[in-house]
């Protein structure tokens, strides 16, 4: 049987990092170094072969742009790989996870996004756990065809769908969760996969990669207290196309005039409004309470269970497609790569 050949993908991330000598700063290194430092990549089963970003960065300086490049990376090798690890920081994984998952279509190979928590080097290093581990599940397959058909997110020990992924944690090595999705894959002594919570492509499609993001988007997450004059503020930033208002609960405003009036007017003009809510668990739920029913009656889409980092990924995706707002709204609320319940 032949065995397997998986891409790692080098983008940056403390996964790389070393210290300065001079500052004690964190800094990218030769992504060759990575190799060398776990020589126990060699005992894989598979072919690892690997390409890095020119210029690594630490993932808080991730853009669309960067999106782009991978998903070029993922569409120029698509054939000749059994599947792909992404190596990123963890700042933003969870977002270029989401985007990833809007931008690669009818995806029939695993794409695992991992990085580490402490620099490879370092003695406690959780890096080379993060790194194996990856490597492997993405190697894994059944009848000559891979098992993950999906961007996927693995940390500490467990596989998330990279949509539903969100950093919890900037200090403990379980720094990721996935609150309202089962964990893909969990390793123990045994590598456990979830069969049932896998996403299932149409395998007759062809991958089809979405290279243009719109970014004329904003998140606006509520707290009690929030004013008029800031609220206009954003709302009047030329250009708006779609926004992620972050509610309290399942979904609940505040009902003052002022704020409803401020959405109603935005949504006359053209901009989207989504409603998710800013628990860390659990769904929107639009006109549960009084203090959502307006928001339902003024034209709010609902992001139901989503992340923020899905819900915005898929907005910046979904507003380049010229839908009419009846299909946004349907197309939004709708799941298209496990997103939202
Ligand atoms: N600041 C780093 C980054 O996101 C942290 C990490 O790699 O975990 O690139």
């Amino acid at each position: 049987m032949k065995k397997p050949s998986i891409l790692l993908i080098y983008t940056g991330g403390t996964i790389g990092m070393i210290k300065d000598s001079d500052t004690g700063a964190l800094r990218s290194f030769d992504f060759n170094n990575l190799l060398v430092r776990i020589p126990e990549l060699n005992l894989l089963d598979c072919i690892i072969d690997t390409i890095s970003f020119d210029e690594p960065i630490d993932s808080s300086n991730i853009d669309p742009k960067y999106w782009i490049q991978i998903a070029e990376i993922i569409e120029d090798n698509y054939s000749k790989f059994d599947g792909f690890v992404i190596l990123h920081g963890s700042d933003t994984m969870s977002y270029s996870a989401s985007a990833l998952s809007f931008m690669l279509e009818d995806l029939a190979k695993p794409v695992i996004f991992t990085g580490s928590q402490l620099p490879i080097g370092d003695l406690r290093t959780d890096a080379k756990e993060n790194l194996i581990t990856s490597i492997q599940i993405a190697s894994l397959q059944e009848r000559n065809t891979p098992i993950i058909k999906e961007v996927s997110l693995y940390f500490e020990y467990k596989l998330y769908r990279g949509n539903r992924s969100t950093k919890i944690n900037a200090e403990h090595f379980e720094a990721f969760a996935s609150l309202n999705y089962p964990e893909l894959a969990e390793s123990g002594v045994h590598l456990k996969i979830n069969k049932g919570a896998l996403f299932k492509p149409n395998l007759k499609k062809k991958l089809k990669v979405h290279k243009s993001l719109n970014t004329n988007v904003a998140i606006v997450k509520l707290f009690p207290g929030i004013s008029s004059q800031v609220l206009k503020a954003i709302f009047s930033a030329p250009n708006l196309q779609g926004v992620i208002l972050e509610t309290y609960g399942a979904g609940n405003t505040t009902t003052s005039s002022w704020f409803i009036e401020i959405l109603k007017e935005a949504i006359d003009k053209g901009v989207y409004i989504i409603n998710i809510t800013q628990c860390s668990g659990g769904s929107v739920s639009m006109g549960q309470y009084e203090t959502s029913i307006e928001l339902k009656k003024i034209g709010l889409i609902t992001g139901r269970d989503m992340t923020s980092e899905a819900a915005i990924t898929k907005l910046m995706y979904l507003l380049n497609k010229n839908l009419s707002p009846k299909s946004f709204k349907l197309g939004y609320e709708t799941a298209i790569r496990g997103e939202i319940s």
